[in-house]
């Protein structure tokens, strides 16, 4: 089990359906660093990489960020609310850098490192 990150290990951020698979962007990985940097507590991850047929069953969009291939590695992470209020969340997402951020869910806060701003 290794450490991907000094915060995160592989098993946190891997396909949650056994497969293994966990590429992640490394970009993307920094800015989750930053982001626990300035939260400073842990961050616990509902769901990172997806194989491309868990991310199929989980209902997620066919290019979702969280889509991870051996060619294109997953850029999203969505982050549990059970240590965070919702606002504060975004607003540490948003200055660690994330450009997608989905804060319509009940128990967590999507964000990636798309390469343009989306809110939803
Ligand atoms: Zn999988
Ligand atoms: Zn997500």
């Amino acid at each position: 089990m290794g450490r991907l990150t000094e915060h995160f290990t592989r098993k946190e951020l891997e396909c949650r359906c056994g497969c293994g698979t966990c590429y992640v962007s490394p970009q993307a990985l920094s800015k989750l660093e930053t982001l626990r940097r300035l939260a400073r507590r842990p961050i616990f991850i509902n769901s990172a990489c997806r194989c491309p047929a868990h991310n199929a069953r989980v209902g997620g969009a066919p290019l979702s960020q969280h889509r991870s291939t051996t060619t294109r590695p997953a850029t999203a992470f969505d982050i549990s609310l059970r240590n965070f209020h919702k606002g504060e969340l975004i607003r540490l997402a948003i200055q660690a850098g994330f450009k997608g951020i989905g804060q319509n869910y009940k128990t967590f806060v999507h964000v990636d490192d798309r390469h343009y701003y989306a809110r939803w």
